[in-house]
C-alpha cells in the first residue's frame, strides 16, 4: 500500500483535536477543525470521536467542495472552505461549542472591549454572527462576514470560530476567547462593564505587534 500523503498534517490535526476536550473547549463530537495545504485543506470527519481518529479518517477537500477519503467531511466544511478562500493568511480554522462562548452566543451578544485582551482577536470587539442552521451556506456567509478583520467570532445559538496561521494559534485563541467570554459573563450580572474606547484598543493592538519574546 502506498504511504498516506500528508501524514504529518493529518497527525497535527488529530493532535489538536485531542487537545479540545482536555482544554475544556469541547464536549463529545461537537466542533471541527481544518488545516490548509496546497490545492485544498484537511478537515475532521463528521460526527467522529476525536480519540478514535486515525490519519486516514482525516478528509482532504478541494475548494470546489469535492473530497477524498473513506469518511464524510465535517458538516461545516462550507465555512472552513469559504474562510480559507477569502483569508489567504489563515491556515487553520477551529470551531467549538465551548461553554462560555456559546452561552454568550445564545444571548446573541458578541464580546465588546470590556478587557484589553479582546484585541487578541484582531480588533476592538468579537462579533456574534446572526443565527443560521448548522452546515448551511447561509451560516458560512454570516460567519465570513463576522470574521471580517478578526480572527474569532461567535455564532448565535451555536458556538465559536477561531482562525490562525497554524493549528496551535487557532487553539490558543480559542482558549483566550473562551476565557474572555467567561469573564464577561461573570461581570455582566454584577453591573455594566466599562468599555475601553477605540483609541485605547488601537494602542493595545499596536503594542501586541511587538509584545512578548521577539524572535532573534
Ligand atoms: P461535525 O461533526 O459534522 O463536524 O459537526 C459538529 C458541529 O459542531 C456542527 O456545527
Ligand atoms: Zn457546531
Amino acid at each position: 500500500m502506498s504511504p498516506l500523503p500528508h501524514l504529518q498534517q493529518r497527525e497535527a490535526l488529530i493532535a489538536t483535536a485531542r487537545q479540545l476536550n482536555p482544554s475544556g473547549l469541547n464536549q463529545g463530537t461537537s466542533g471541527n477543525l481544518s488545516l490548509r495545504v496546497e490545492n485544498g485543506f484537511f478537515i475532521s470527519p463528521t460526527g467522529m470521536d476525536y480519540d478514535a481518529l486515525r490519519p486516514e479518517d482525516i478528509v482532504f477537500m478541494r475548494f470546489d467542495g469535492s473530497s477524498e477519503g473513506p469518511r464524510l467531511p465535517s458538516s461545516e466544511w462550507r465555512f472552513h472552505r469559504d474562510i480559507f478562500a477569502v483569508r489567504p493568511e489563515v491556515h487553520a480554522v477551529l470551531h467549538t461549542h465551548s461553554l462560555h462562548s456559546t452561552a454568550l452566543a445564545c444571548l446573541r451578544r458578541g464580546i465588546p472591549a470590556f478587557h484589553y485582551m479582546v484585541a487578541k482577536a484582531g480588533g476592538s470587539d468579537i462579533r456574534c454572527a446572526p443565527y443560521a442552521t448548522f452546515g448551511t451556506e447561509e451560516l458560512s456567509r454570516l460567519a465570513v462576514a463576522a470574521l471580517d478583520g478578526r480572527k474569532a467570532c461567535l455564532l448565535a445559538n451555536h458556538g465559536l470560530i477561531t482562525v490562525g496561521a497554524d493549528l496551535a494559534a487557532a487553539l490558543k485563541l480559542a482558549v483566550e476567547v473562551e476565557t474572555l467570554a467567561a469573564m464577561y459573563l461573570r461581570a455582566l450580572p454584577a453591573g455594566e462593564p466599562v468599555l475601553l474606547d477605540d483609541a485605547e484598543m488601537a494602542v493595545v493592538l499596536e503594542k501586541f505587534r511587538t509584545y512578548g519574546q521577539q524572535s532573534q
